[in-house]
């Protein structure tokens, strides 16, 4: 399948695709995520997490730029680039170290790590759609072609 898109009616739509992926993601796996301002990014993985067992909150670590969750089977990476001034800051701050370990890592704002980051197994374009919000999912690996038939069978 090339790409998947799905509408997400309301706030629980998205919080569902992201535990549907987070079901889906058996092993180590890095998801772009795409969308303006608003768009549910961080809804998404909050859904993700708390799918993985996280409890409580999630924000998007704006300016820590990175949040580690603990999880099993995966450690989840919640990386939010929006205030990178510069690509090579990831590289101060370790980033291929993230990278090579086996962890999942949720990407908002990866255009502004471009040059920097690996390529993702999936892309995640989140966009205002009426009063919802729309997903397109775009696999970009043989992994990404994987979870995304897996989201795909559980649609129904
Ligand atoms: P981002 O991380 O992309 O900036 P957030 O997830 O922080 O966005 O915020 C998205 C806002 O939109 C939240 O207030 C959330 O409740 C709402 N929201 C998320 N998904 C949907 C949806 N499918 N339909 C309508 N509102 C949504
Ligand atoms: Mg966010």
């Amino acid at each position: 399948m090339k790409e998947l898109v799905l509408p997400l009616p309301d706030e629980a739509a998205t919080v569902a695709l992201g535990a549907a992926l987070a079901k889906a993601c058996d092993r180590a796996s890095v998801i772009y995520l795409y969308g303006d301002l608003g768009a549910g990014k961080t809804t998404f993985s909050r859904g993700f997490l708390q799918a993985l067992g996280h409890q409580g909150n999630v924000k998007s670590p704006t300016y820590t730029l990175v949040e580690p969750y603990a999880l099993q089977p995966l450690a989840v990476y919640h990386f939010d680039l929006y205030r990178l001034a510069d690509p090579e800051e990831l590289e101060f701050m370790g980033i291929r170290d993230y990278f090579a370990q086996d962890a999942i890592c949720l990407v908002e704002w990866p255009q502004q790590g471009t040059g920097v980051l690996p390529e993702p197994d999936l892309a995640l374009h989140l966009s205002y759609h009426d009063r919802g919000r729309e997903a397109r999912i775009v696999p970009l690996s043989p992994h990404g072609h994987q979870l995304i038939d897996r989201i795909h069978g559980q649609q129904g």
